[in-house]
C-alpha cells in the first residue's frame, strides 16, 4: 500500500498555483541589500507605487511577452511587467525585447510608472506600476527548453532532476530552498550564538563503524584498503565531548548505502548536537527551544514542550514507533472480550501464548469506504503479514453487518461499543496475532484508511498543524529480524542504559530500557539520539558480549572514553525530511537542490558513472562484472523500475 498524503498534496500544490508570485516575504529594510555588488538597482519583485518615478535597472529572465507590447520579466524575487518601446527611436530596444526567445536573460533600464486606471493587476504583488524602458541588453539568449518553468507540478520528477537547474528557476524549489536556508541560519544562531555551541567539521572520509546502516566505500591507493563515508560523525562528536569542545553542532553530511527506498537519499543532511554534562530533559529542551526559534514566521509558533510517549505505547497505540498523532483511529486491545469466541481465527490466535485481538474503529467508515477498500486492505494484510482482518460494519449499534456478526455475542457486541466508542455509520477493523505483529499491521491500516478517508473529502489531519511528539523509553536492544537469537541496538551502539536497569544488562538485556529519544512530527521520524555510555568497561561490553562486534573497530574510542570522558549525550536531526514537512512537499527531494534519483542516481550528469580500468589500477582494484542474470536479478529487486 502507498501512502499518499492527498490532503497535504492538494494544499501544496493550490499555494504554488494560485500564486505565482509566492517567495519568501523579504523584510523591506532588506531590498537595498538584494541589490548589492550587482548589476541591477532593484529585484523585478520587490517594485511598488512607492518607487514610481525612480529610475531602475532589472536583470531577470523572460517569462512572457504580449503582443509585442509587454514583457513580463522575473527573478528569484517576483515578477514585473516591462513596457515594450514603440517608437522609432527606440527600435533597437524594441527588436531586443522582441526577438529574445523566452527565458533569454535581459538587462533593462528605465522608469517605474503607475499602469494606466484599469490595467492594475491585483493578484500581483508589483501589479500597480510597470517599467517604461530606455535600454535594454541581451545577456544570454535561451535556447527552446525541455519544459516551461511555469508548468510545474506537470513534469515528470525524471525530466526535473534532469534539468535540474532548470527546475530550481521553479516558485517552488525557490521557495523550499530559501525557507531551507533561513531556518538553518536561525538554528545556527540559536546555537551558536545564543548558547555557545561550536560548529565544527568532521571527515567524510573515514572508516568502517560496526553496527547501523551499511557504509558506502572509497577505494584508497593503499592495496585492500578502503575509506567508508559516515553514517553519521557519531564517533567524531563524541570525541569531541572528550576534546572538551562541551557544545558541538554541525550541519553534517552523511551517506547510507541503503539501495533504493521512497524518500530516502543516499546523501542527506542532519543538524547534528552533542553536548557534555547533559540529560535527556536538557537535550530534549534544546531541541525545543531551537524549533521554536527557528520556525517560520507564516506558520503558526511551535508550542512547548512538546508531548512525551513512551516507546510500548506508541507501539500499542498506533502500531509504530513513529505515531502521527493528529488524528485519533488509536489501536485497541480487545483481546479480554474474545476468550469465549467462537470465530475460529480469533479463537486459534487467543489459544497462543503472545496472542492477541486489536481492533480499529474508524469513524464514519460504513459511509466513505467502499466494498473494494475493505478488500484491498484484507489483500494488503494476508500478502505482507499473512493475518486475517475482519471488517464490521455498524450499521445501528445492534446490528453486524459482517462475516463474523453471527458469531458475536451481544455482550461482546455491546463491549465493542464502548471499548471503541463506536457510533453509528462507523466501521471496526478487527485483526489477531502477536502483540506486536498485530499492532504493527493495524497502525499501517489505521494510516491507510485515514489516507482513504481523506482522498473522499474528510479533513482528518489539519495540513496547518504540526504535531510534535518524543518517543522515550525505547528498549536498548531488539532481537535481530533475521536472527532473534541475536541482538542489535535499538538505536545505536553507544547508547546508555536506564541507569535503573545497568544490573539486567548482564542477565537479561531484552528487558534493559535505553536513554534513547526520538522526535517525530506528524507521523515522521525527524530526529533521535540519546544520553551516551562514557564508561569504557561498559560500552566494551556492549559492544563485545551483548552485540558480538569486532570491537577492534572501535578501540580509539574506546581508549578516548578511558582518558577522562565526561558524561555526555546528543541528538541529530533529519533536516531535509524537517524541510520536506515544513514546506508540505511532496517527496524529501523537493527540498534539496540536487537530489539523487529513487536509485540513488544524478539523473543529470549520470553518476555514478564508469571508470576505465587504467584508471581502477592505483586502487588495486577490479570491476567484476555481473552476469547477465544477475544484472536481470538486481533490477528486478527494485521496489520501482523507473528512475525517480
Ligand atoms: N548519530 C545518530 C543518528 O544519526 C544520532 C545521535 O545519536 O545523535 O541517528
Amino acid at each position: 500500500m502507498k501512502y499518499r498524503r492527498w490532503y497535504d498534496l492538494r494544499v501544496y500544490s493550490q499555494k504554488f498555483a494560485n500564486d505565482m508570485f509566492l517567495i519568501l516575504p523579504f523584510p523591506p529594510s532588506f531590498f537595498k541589500e538584494l541589490s548589492s555588488f550587482v548589476a541591477r538597482t532593484n529585484t523585478c519583485g520587490e517594485l511598488r507605487s512607492s518607487h514610481l518615478g525612480q529610475e531602475v535597472t532589472l536583470c531577470g529572465w523572460i517569462q512572457f511577452r504580449r503582443q509585442n507590447i509587454f514583457l513580463v520579466l522575473r527573478d528569484f524575487h517576483g515578477l514585473v511587467q516591462v513596457v515594450i518601446p514603440q517608437d522609432e527611436s527606440a527600435a533597437s530596444v524594441k527588436k531586443i525585447l522582441c526577438e529574445a526567445p523566452m527565458e533569454s536573460v535581459v538587462q533593462v533600464s528605465g522608469t517605474v510608472i503607475s499602469r494606466p486606471p484599469g490595467q492594475e493587476n491585483p493578484k500581483m504583488p508589483t501589479g500597480e506600476i510597470e517599467i517604461k524602458v530606455k535600454t535594454a541588453k541581451l545577456l544570454n539568449s535561451c535556447k527552446k527548453l525541455p519544459f516551461e518553468i511555469k508548468d510545474f507540478m506537470k513534469k515528470t520528477e525524471a525530466l526535473r532532476l534532469q534539468y535540474r537547474y532548470l527546475d530550481l528557476r521553479s516558485v517552488q524549489m525557490q521557495y523550499n530552498l530559501r525557507l531551507r536556508s533561513q531556518m538553518v541560519m536561525k538554528m545556527r544562531e540559536y546555537l551558536c550564538n545564543l548558547h555557545g555551541f561550536v560548529d565544527v567539521e568532521t571527515p567524510t572520509l573515514f572508516k568502517r563503524t560496526p553496527g547501523g546502516a551499511k557504509e558506502f566505500v572509497i577505494p584508497s591507493r593503499e592495496p585492500g584498503k578502503f575509506y567508508s563515508l559516515p553514517q553519521s560523525p557519531q564517533q567524531f562528536k563524541q570525541l569531541l565531548m572528550v576534546g572538551g569542545l562541551d557544545r558541538y553542532f554541525q550541519v553534517a553530511r552523511c551517506y547510507r548505502d541503503e539501495g533504493s527506498r521512497p524518500d530516502r537519499q543516499p546523501e542527506f543532511t542532519q543538524i547534528d548536537i552533542e553536548m557534555s554534562f547533559v540529560d535527556q530533559t536538557g537535550i530534549q529542551s534544546l531541541i525545543e527551544g531551537l524549533l521554536q526559534y527557528s520556525w517560520p514566521s507564516d506558520k503558526d509558533p511551535v508550542v512547548v514542550p512538546f508531548p512525551s510517549m513512551p516507546f510500548a505505547e506508541a507501539l500499542a497505540s498506533y502500531g509504530t514507533d513513529k505515531p502521527d498523532t493528529r488524528f485519533g483511529m488509536k489501536i485497541v486491545d480487545i483481546s479480554d472480550m474474545f476468550r469465549n469466541t467462537e470465530v475460529g481465527f480469533l479463537q486459534d490466535a487467543l489459544s497462543k501464548p503472545q496472542g492477541t485481538v486489536k481492533a480499529i474503529c474508524i469513524h464514519k467508515g460504513a459511509k466513505y469506504l467502499k466494498r473494494k477498500d475493505i478488500e484491498s486492505i484484507r489483500k494488503f494484510a494476508a500478502d505482507h503479514f499473512n493475518e486475517e482482518v475482519l471488517p464490521i460494519f455498524l450499521k445501528t449499534n445492534e446490528n453486524w453487518n459482517s462475516p463474523v456478526a453471527k458469531f458475536i455475542m451481544e455482550e461482546q457486541g455491546l463491549g465493542l461499543v464502548r471499548l471503541l466508542e463506536t457510533q453509528e455509520e462507523d466501521v471496526v477493523l478487527l485483526t489477531a496475532g502477536e502483540h506486536k505483529r498485530a499492532c504493527s499491521l493495524m497502525g499501517k491500516l489505521r494510516l491507510e484508511c485515514a489516507d482513504l478517508l481523506e482522498a473522499r473529502g474528510v479533513v482528518l489531519r489539519d495540513p496547518a498543524l504540526f504535531s510534535f511528539l518524543w518517543v522515550v523509553d525505547f528498549p536498548l536492544f531488539l532481537p535481530k529480524e533475521e536472527n532473534p537469537q541475536e541482538l542489535e541496538s535499538a538505536h545505536h551502539p553507544f547508547t546508555a542504559p536506564h541507569p535503573s536497569d545497568i544490573h539486567l544488562l548482564y542477565t537479561e538485556p531484552l528487558k534493559v530500557r535505553s536513554q534513547h529519544y526520538d522526535l517525530v512530527l506528524n507521523g515522521n521520524e525527524i530526529g533521535g539520539g540519546s544520553i551516551r555510555i562514557h564508561n569504557s568497561e561498559l560500552q566494551h561490553y556492549v559492544l563485545a558480549t551483548v552485540l558480538k562486534e569486532d570491537v577492534k573497530l572501535l578501540s580509539h574510542l574506546l581508549q578516548a572514553l578511558d582518558y577522562g570522558a565526561p558524561p555526555h549525550g546528543g541528538i541529530a536531526l533529519g533536516l531535509d525530511r524537517l524541510m520536506c514537512l515544513v514546506t508540505g512537499a511532496p517527496s524529501i527531494r523537493d527540498v534539496i537542490a540536487f537530489p539523487k534519483s529513487f536509485r540513488g542516481h544524478d539523473l543529470m550528469s549520470n553518476a555514478p558513472d564508469s571508470i576505465p580500468p587504467e584508471e581502477l589500477k592505483p586502487y588495486h582494484i577490479q570491476v567484476s562484472w555481473p552476469t547477465d542474470a544477475e544484472t536481470e536479478k538486481s533490477s528486478s529487486n527494485h521496489p520501482c523500475h523507473s528512475e525517480s
